[in-house]
C-alpha cells in the first residue's frame, strides 16, 4: 500500500488524511491473504486514522470487474456504501442491482459478492463493526460544548 506520501494531519484528539481524488484510488492496492490475490483500489483507513472501533476502507471497481470470490466474516458486521456508479450485490444467492446512494448491511454469516455491471467504475464505502458493538445512537451519545463557534481566520 502507498502511504508515505499521504498528507496527513493530526492532533491531540484527531487524525485526518487526504487521499485525494476517488478516481485515483487505483494507486492504493492491498493483498488478499487467503485468496493470494492483489486487490487494487482498494485502501484500508483503521491504520492509517488510527482508528479504534471500526475499520474503514475506500475502493473502486473498474467497470465490467467482478470481485472473484465469495467472502463472509467472524467478528464485524458490513456496512457498504455506493457513492457513485453501478452494479450488483450478492448476499446468500439473492442478487440486487446497486448504484449510488445504496447502503448496504451484511451480517457475518452472509456470503457476499458484488461486481460493476456498467460501463464506468464503481465507488463505494466499506465499513467493518464489531457485531452489537453500537449501543448508544447517535444524537444520546453527542454532547454540545458550551462556547461560541471560532474560526482562526475571524
Ligand atoms: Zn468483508
Amino acid at each position: 500500500m502507498l502511504t508515505t506520501a499521504l498528507p496527513t494531519r493530526t492532533g491531540e484528539h484527531f487524525a485526518a488524511i487526504d487521499l485525494g481524488s476517488l478516481t485515483n484510488l487505483d494507486r492504493f492496492s492491498f493483498q488478499l491473504p487467503q485468496h493470494d490475490l492483489q486487490a487494487d483500489g482498494k485502501v484500508f483507513l483503521k491504520e492509517l486514522l488510527h482508528l479504534t472501533g471500526a475499520e474503514i476502507s475506500l475502493n473502486k471497481l473498474p467497470a465490467g470487474k467482478s470481485l472473484p470470490f465469495y467472502h463472509k466474516h467472524q467478528v464485524n458486521e458490513e456496512i457498504y456504501i455506493f457513492i457513485r456508479g453501478a452494479g450488483e450485490f450478492q448476499v446468500d444467492g439473492t442478487s440486487f442491482p446497486v448504484q449510488e446512494g445504496t447502503v448496504i448491511r451484511v451480517d457475518c454469516e452472509g456470503e457476499r459478492c458484488w461486481r460493476n455491471r456498467s460501463t464506468e467504475d464503481l465507488y463505494y464505502i466499506v465499513i467493518q463493526v464489531p457485531t452489537g458493538s453500537c449501543n448508544q445512537s447517535t444524537t444520546a451519545d453527542g454532547v454540545g460544548v458550551a462556547k461560541p463557534v471560532q474560526w482562526v481566520d475571524e
